[in-house]
C-alpha cells in the first residue's frame, strides 16, 4: 500500500473534478485529481456547451480558447413540438453580427482542455488511471480514498476535504449511502456521432417527438455536417413503455417525416452509446464530514433540458468557495460544509426548480402543441423564450414560463 498526504482529494477529472481544480488556483492547497481513465477519454454526452458553462469559462479565462478545439459554434435554439411546429431563436438575427454564446465540443476534447489546464497548475498532482472503490472513515469523519493503479497496487490517499466529482455512477456518493436512483429523476439517453446530416443551422436542435415526451431526440451540429445526435427519455416513461432507446432513435431517423430526408445519405460514425442523468429535480445531500459532492455526483442536471455540465462547473466553483472557507478555519465538519449546500440553494436550486416545472408541463403533449402553435404568433412568448436561451440571467425569464399569469395571457387569451 503506498500513502499519499494532500489538502484536497478529488476523484473524478470531469467538469465537476476539474473545475474544482481550477476554482482553486491560488489557494496555495495541495491537491489530487484521480481519475479512473487516461485522458483524452470519451464521456457519452451531447457535447452541447451552453450559456451557463460559457459564463464560468469566461470567469477561470477559458471560454476564447475553447473554440480552438474542434467544434460547431452555437447560435442559438431549433425546437419542435410533437406536432412539428418549428421555433428557431437564433442570435444572428437580431445581431448579423452576433458571437457565439455556446458550442458543441466532444467530451474527448473538452474535458481533456479542462483536465490539462487543472494538471498544468503547479499545486495540482494529476492521476490518471486511479480507480477509487472506498472511503477510509475513522470515527465519523471520512479522512481519505483508497484506490487501485493500472498494475492492481492499492493507494491511500488521506486529505482533508474529498472532493466526489465521480459522475452519475459516483463510487463516493453510493459509499456515502445517497446514491439512489429514483425513475421520475433519473434520464436515460443514448447518443452516436452521425456525418452528412443535411439542413444544420450552426444552432443546436430540440425536436420534442411524442415517443419520449418529456425527453426529446437532439441533433448538435459539430464541424461541416458533423453531428451529436440522440435521445433521452425519463427512466420511469422508457420502463412503463418498454421503449429501447436506441431502436427508437433509429427509427426516428429512418422513418420520422420531420427528419428522413435529412439523414438519407448520413453515415453512422460511431455505436450507440447509453448513459444515465440524476437530475436536480431530486438531489441528494451533498455535504458530510470532509467530503462535498459536485456535478453528477450530487445529482444537479437540469431537468427538462439534461445540461449538467454548466452545473457541474458551477457546483465546482460553490465547493471551492465552501473549501476555503473550511481551511480558513481550519474546521471540515459537516457544520461548516453545509455552506455549501446553502450556496447551492441560492444559485441553483431556484432554477432547477423552475425547470422541474416546466418539465411537468412539457409532459402535456396537447399543451406542448398548443404552446408551439401559439408561440411563432405571439411576440411577448417568443421574446420571452429567446431570452431564456440568450441573456445573461435567464432565470428571471424561466420563472416567468411558469407563472400562471402569464402563461393563460399568452397560451389562451
Ligand atoms: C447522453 C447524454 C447527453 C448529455 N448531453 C449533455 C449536453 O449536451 N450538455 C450538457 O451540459 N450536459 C449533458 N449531459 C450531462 C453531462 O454529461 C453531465 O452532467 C456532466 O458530464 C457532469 O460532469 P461531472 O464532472 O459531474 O461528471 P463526469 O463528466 O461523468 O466525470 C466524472 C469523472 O469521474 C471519473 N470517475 C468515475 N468513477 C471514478 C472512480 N471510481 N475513480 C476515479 N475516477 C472516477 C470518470 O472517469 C470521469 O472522468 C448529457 C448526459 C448524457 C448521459
Amino acid at each position: 500500500m503506498q500513502n499519499h498526504e494532500y489538502d484536497v482529494v478529488i476523484v473524478g477529472a470531469g467538469p465537476g473534478g476539474s473545475g474544482t481544480a481550477l476554482h482553486l488556483k491560488d489557494s496555495g492547497l495541495k491537491i489530487a485529481l484521480l481519475d479512473k481513465h487516461k485522458f483524452p477519454r470519451d464521456k457519452t454526452c451531447g457535447d452541447g456547451i451552453s450559456g451557463k458553462s460559457s459564463t464560468i469559462l469566461k470567469e477561470l479565462g477559458l471560454f476564447d480558447k475553447i473554440f480552438e478545439l474542434p467544434h460547431g459554434p452555437g447560435y442559438g435554439v431549433w425546437m419542435s413540438g410533437p406536432n412539428g411546429v418549428d421555433l428557431i431563436v437564433d442570435s444572428r438575427q437580431e445581431n448579423p453580427n452576433a458571437k457565439p454564446h455556446g458550442a458543441v465540443i466532444r467530451r474527448y476534447d473538452f474535458d481533456n482542455f479542462l483536465f490539462n489546464n487543472a494538471k498544468q497548475m503547479p499545486n495540482v498532482d494529476a492521476f490518471e488511471q486511479y480507480t477509487v472503490f472506498d472511503l477510509i472513515k475513522e470515527e465519523n469523519n471520512y479522512v481519505g480514498v483508497l484506490a487501485k493503479d493500472k498494475d492492481g497496487n492499492t493507494h491511500e490517499f488521506r486529505a482533508k476535504i474529498i472532493i466526489g466529482a465521480d459522475g452519475a455512477g459516483s463510487v463516493v456518493a453510493s459509499k456515502l449511502g445517497v446514491a439512489i436512483r429514483d425513475p421520475d429523476h433519473y434520464v436515460s439517453a443514448v447518443r452516436a456521432y452521425y456525418d452528412g446530416v443535411e439542413g444544420m443551422r450552426e444552432v443546436i436542435e430540440i425536436h420534442f417527438v411524442e415517443q419520449a415526451l418529456p425527453g426529446y431526440f437532439w441533433i448538435f451540429p459539430l464541424e461541416g455536417k458533423k453531428a451529436n445526435v440522440g435521445i433521452g427519455m425519463l427512466d420511469r416513461d422508457m420502463r412503463k413503455n418498454k421503449v429501447n432507446l436506441a431502436q427508437l432513435m433509429e427509427n426516428l431517423i429512418m422513418q420520422h417525416p420531420k427528419f428522413k430526408d435529412r439523414f438519407a445519405n448520413a453515415k453512422r460514425l460511431t455505436n450507440i452509446v447509453g448513459w444515465t442523468l440524476p437530475l436536480g429535480s431530486k438531489r441528494r445531500k451533498p455535504y458530510f464530514n470532509h467530503v462535498l459532492l459536485v456535478g453528477d455526483a450530487a445529482a444537479l442536471i437540469d431537468p427538462l433540458t439534461g445540461e449538467g455540465i454548466g452545473n457541474a462547473l458551477l457546483s465546482s466553483k460553490l465547493a471551492a468557495i465552501t473549501i476555503k472557507e473550511a481551511f480558513q478555519k481550519n474546521d471540515f465538519s459537516e457544520n461548516t460544509l453545509k455552506m455549501y449546500d446553502q450556496l447551492l440553494k441560492k444559485h441553483l436550486d431556484p432554477e432547477l426548480q423552475t425547470m422541474y416545472r416546466i418539465q411537468r408541463l412539457g409532459s402535456v403533449k396537447w399543451l406542448l402543441n398548443h404552446f408551439f402553435n401559439r408561440v411563432n404568433s405571439k411576440r411577448e412568448l417568443r421574446e420571452l423564450i429567446t431570452s431564456t436561451i440568450v441573456s445573461e440571467d435567464t432565470l428571471k425569464y424561466k420563472k416567468k414560463l411558469t407563472d400562471p399569469i402569464f402563461l393563460i395571457k399568452n397560451l389562451f387569451l
